[in-house]
Formats: structure tokens, C-alpha cells, sequence
């Protein structure tokens, strides 16, 4: 841990040894069990964090809707204002952050900065859109009329988030939610609870600087009971949640029951179609990230490559010689390229995956395994495999957490290719390698992906902040992040002026007394 600079990430960043799981801003407090986060890099304990008591849950939601007055009548640009001074937080931060984001969960060094940069940006666009939070004018039918809508905070929004990506999922939710009026309240991963309590000290600072009320920005800690405090409590309008299609749906039905509104960023099983047209350097480096990237823990993780079988060979054969480049060890020593699993569950899900792909037909061109001895001591780091199979596959349908790499064969058109890629129940994000104008347009017509991602000669992973994030049908079809995905964190209200003497009925109907 000396050698990189954890201990003085963890002073930095103000997580101590054991810390409150529960906090409204600059008050924390915790008497719930401990969470004990180990990490997947050296299997070391790094801190503990206490969980959530319903007791504390409503002492958080008591200050929550109480902070939720003051903020929602702060001018909109005044909420960007305060993001500004966040992402100069994160920006001065960085590196600690990174760095604990890499310890705790394990990917590379560099992927830990990357997601620091991600909150940075998502700020920044929301700092723009605290100015731009608008509705349409309409034409009335009738005379002397006006219409108009206009978006207004919904109030608490519940933030779920998964282990993957700990702390940028937070800031796409928190950063737009807040400019838009809204009052947060996140649980993190209850695999990644350290992040979480870095994140809320430094977002406390700025909002206590600024001498705005507890309650704006708050943290929950606990499991899926402490995530359904909030799924089932009609005080919190919107729950966005990130993670398994299993948890969404369950996610889905506590808040729809409650009719109330849920933004889901669930599973996806990514595909890459290699044509007879697609520049083969570019395809084994948007593949090989894809594939082996944050150890295949990416939700946009390529996991099936659907090749031509005129290229196939060649491409397979491409693939497996980079693979045999890749340096799997710790992910803070900036020579490897993969880090660990983020636990020993992951690897155990890991280890079926490639016996099942074997069981059904498949065939493992690289064949993986865990690995052990110096520098592997938390049992979590495994070596990328790849496998030739079928689409129809149970497990090929299924997203295996990890670097498993399917090869798939197509014949023909690329419609072939198409009904393969989106013959599955996941649509998250989707890529086909090609200098073919009418493959590439084909692909992203609406004959062509089904994804919520579609892109052309780029892999399916590394997406960038100004555009709507998510995916449909397994996916959950929630979108985040840039575009218009802040309306989903607003209520809309249309507004109909009558500047007349007169009371006029719409469609003409009279009613005269
Ligand atoms: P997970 O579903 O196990 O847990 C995610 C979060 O949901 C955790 O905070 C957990 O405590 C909470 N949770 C679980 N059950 C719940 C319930 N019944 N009620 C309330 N909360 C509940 O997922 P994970 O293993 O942390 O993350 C990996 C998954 O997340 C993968 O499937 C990945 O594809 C997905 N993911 C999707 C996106 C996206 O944007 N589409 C982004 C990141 C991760």
C-alpha cells in the first residue's frame, strides 16, 4: 500500500479507519453494523463503515425534504454555481480519489482517474444546463390564450449505485439532479462503501462553505434492505438505480407499486460485428479493451465478437495473439493491464462461465484461469479467456461479470450479423467494425441495433458524458448523464394564460349559463 500512496489518499480524502455510513452533509453519524471493505488488489482490510438503522434513515429523510425548500427556490445558475465549486473540488482531489477508487475496486490506476475525470465533466455540462432547464411555447387554439411548460424539481431522488463504476455514477445522477432542484440520497455498492463516504465528505465541504442546509446531499449505507428503504418509501419520487437486471426488476416493481418513478441502468451483453470491411488494428484494440477493461467488470463490456466468416481466422487469430501481451497484476502499477475481480464471488461466477461455455459446445481458444502466488494473494485475479460458441448459448445470453471473451461466426449479409447481436434479452451498447457506408448506416437504421448505444469502428465501452447513457428491453431503459436526461429528474407542468375577458372552452365546447 506504501508504494502507492494509499495511506496518504485515504488522510486526504479524511476516511479514517472506521467512519459514519449515514450523513446528511456535514453531520454523520452511524450505529448500524460495520461494512468491512477489503480490496481486491492485495486482499487487505482498508476500512470499515457503518450501515444505515431505519431510525437513521428518517432522521436522513427529515432533512432531506427539509433541505429540499431551501434548495428548490435557489435560481437554477445559483445550484450550478455550487456544482462548480465541487468540480474544483474533484479537479484539486483527483488523484486520491482515483486512487482509492482503484484500490477499493480494483481497476487500473488509470481507469480510477478516468472516473474521476467523468465527474468533473458531468459537473461542468451540469454548470451549462443550469441555464438551459427549458420547456416549450405552444400556440393556443384559443384566442387570447398562452401556453407553456415549464420542468420543476421533483423533490428527494433515491441514488442506487452498483460497485463498477462507485463514484461516476453517483456524480451523472447527483450533479444533474441537484442544478435541476432536486435533493439526493445515495447507497453506494455495498462492495464499494469507502468511495461513497469520500465522496460525501467532499461534496459536504462545499455545501457547508456555502452555508446551505444539511440535507442537500446525503449518504445510506447498508445492502439491498437498506436500498429498499428507500425503493418502497413514497417520500422519494425518483429511485435511480444501477446494477444487475435482477436487482431492477425487483427495483422496478417496489417503486411502480408505489407508482412511483424509477431510471434503471441494468445488464448488458455487448457485441462488436467484424464485416469483411473492418480495419483489423482497429478491431483488436476496440475488442481487446472492450473485452479485458476494468477486468470485463464494465457494463458496456464487449463480450461477444460477431465476425465474418470470411475474416474470421484472421481476427480470431489477431485476438488471441494480444492476448498473450496483456500483463495481469495490480491495477496501481500502471504496466498491467488488467486487475482483479472484485471478489471471490465474481471469480467463482467466472469460473462457471467457462465451464458452462464448454458443456454447451464451446471451444476455449484462450483458456483462462485463477491465478495464484506472489503479487495474486487475494484470490481474486483471473487471466482473460476467450471462447468460440454459439449465440443460442445459455451462458452466452447470460452477462458473466468478467473477461470472457465470446467468438461468434456469421455468414452473408450483415442483416445475419444483426439478428445475432440482437438476439439477446440485454440492450445496452453495440459496435460494428466496418468502412462500408452501407453496412454502417444498415446498423444504425432502425432495421439495425437495438441498443441504447450504437457505434460505428469504436468498441462498445468508453462512453462520453455528453450523450444520453443507457439501454433497453434487459437494460432497463433508463437514460442518464448528457443530452435531455435531466427531464427525468424534473416534473413537467404545462401552463395555459388567458390575458382576455373572456372564458373560451377548448375544442369549441359551450357552456353558457
Ligand atoms: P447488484 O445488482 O448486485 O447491486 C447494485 C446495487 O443495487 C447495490 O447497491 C445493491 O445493494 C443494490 N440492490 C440490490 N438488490 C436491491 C433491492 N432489492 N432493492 C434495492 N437495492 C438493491 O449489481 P453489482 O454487482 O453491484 O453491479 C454489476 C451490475 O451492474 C452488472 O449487471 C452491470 O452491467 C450493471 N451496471 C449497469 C450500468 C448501466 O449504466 N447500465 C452501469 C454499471 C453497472
Amino acid at each position: 500500500i506504501a508504494d502507492f500512496g494509499i495511506k496518504e489518499a485515504l488522510e486526504q480524502l479524511g476516511v479514517s479507519q472506521t467512519n459514519h455510513g449515514t450523513s446528511t452533509g456535514s453531520q454523520s453519524f452511524g450505529t448500524g453494523g460495520e461494512i468491512a471493505s477489503y480490496s481486491p488488489v492485495d486482499g487487505e482490510l482498508i476500512a470499515k463503515v457503518t450501515t444505515t438503522t431505519k431510525e437513521e434513515y428518517e432522521k436522513v429523510i427529515d432533512a432531506a425534504s427539509s433541505a429540499f425548500k431551501t434548495w428548490r427556490v435557489m435560481p437554477a445558475p445559483q445550484r450550478g454555481e455550487i456544482v462548480r465549486q465541487l468540480a474544483d473540488e474533484l479537479r484539486r482531489l483527483k488523484e486520491p480519489l482515483g486512487k482509492l477508487v482503484s484500490y477499493e475496486m480494483g481497476k487500473s490506476y488509470q481507469e480510477g482517474l478516468g472516473e474521476v475525470q467523468e465527474m468533473i465533466d458531468i459537473c461542468d455540462f451540469a454548470v451549462g444546463l443550469s441555464r438551459q432547464l427549458h420547456g416549450l411555447t405552444m400556440h393556443s387554439e384559443r384566442p387570447g390564450h398562452r401556453m407553456y411548460e415549464q420542468y420543476h424539481p421533483l423533490g428527494i431522488v433515491g441514488i442506487i449505485s452498483a460497485f463498477n463504476f462507485p463514484v461516476a455514477v453517483w456524480s451523472w445522477n447527483t450533479a444533474l439532479a441537484w442544478v435541476c432542484g432536486d435533493v439526493c440520497v445515495w447507497k453506494p455498492s455495498e462492495k464499494t462503501p469507502l468511495t461513497g463516504v469520500a465522496c460525501q465528505k467532499i461534496t459536504a465541504e462545499v455545501f457547508r462553505k456555502n452555508n446551505l442546509p444539511e440535507g442537500i446531499s446525503c449518504l445510506i449505507n447498508g445492502d439491498y434492505k437498506v436500498g429498499e428503504m428507500m425503493t418502497k418509501d413514497k417520500r422519494v419520487p425518483l429511485v435511480s438505480a444501477t446494477g444487475s437486471t435482477r436487482m431492477g426488476k425487483i427495483v422496478a416493481a417496489t417503486v411502480g407499486e408505489r407508482l412511483g418513478k424509477s431510471l434503471l441502468e441494468l445488464g448488458g451483453n455487448n457485441a462488436i460485428i467484424v464485416t469483411p470491411d473492418a480495419d483489423l488494428k482497429m478491431t483488436v484494440i476496440g475488442a481487446v479493451f472492450g473485452a479485458v477493461g476494468t477486468a470485463g467488470q464494465r457494463c458496456t463490456s464487449t463480450r461477444r465478437l460477431i465476425i465474418h466468416e470470411s475474416m474470421y481466422d484472421k481476427v480470431k487469430n489477431a485476438i488471441v495473439d494480444a492476448y498473450k501481451q496483456l500483463h495481469i497484476g495490480n491495477p496501481l502499477d500502471e504496466n498491467n493491464h488488467v486487475g482483479p475481480l472484485i471478489d471471490k464471488d465474481a471469480v467463482k461466477a467466472y469460473q462457471h462461465a467457462l465451464e458452462k461455455v464448454v458443456e454447451e459446445g464451446g471451444n476455449l481458444v484462450v483458456e483462462g484461469g485463477v491465478l495464484e502466488g506472489e503479487g495474486y494473494e487475494s484470490g481474486c485475479y483471473v487471466k482473460p479467456a476467450i471462447a468460440e460458441a454459439d449465440n443460442s448459448y445459455e451462458i452466452v445470453q447470460h452477462e458473466t461479470f468478467a473477461p470472457v471473451l465470446y467468438l461468434l461466426k456469421y455468414s452473408g449479409d450483415v442483416e445475419n450479423a444483426l439478428e445475432i447481436q440482437n438476439g439477446v434479452n440485454q440492450g445496452l451498447s453495440s459496435a460494428i467494425m466496418t468502412n462500408n457506408l452501407r453496412e454502417a448506416e444498415r446498423f444504425l437504421s432502425h432495421e439495425g441495433s437495438d441498443c441504447g448505444i450504437a457505434n460505428v469502428n469504436i468498441g462498445t465501452s468508453g462512453a462520453e458524458i455528453g450523450g444520453a447513457f443507457g439501454g433497453e428491453k434487459d437494460t432497463g431503459g433508463g437514460r442518464e448523464s448528457g443530452s435531455d436526461a435531466w427531464k427525468v429528474y424534473m416534473r413537467r407542468q404545462t401552463n395555459t394564460i388567458n390575458y382576455t375577458t373572456e372564458l373560451p372552452l377548448a375544442q369549441g365546447i359551450k357552456f353558457d349559463l
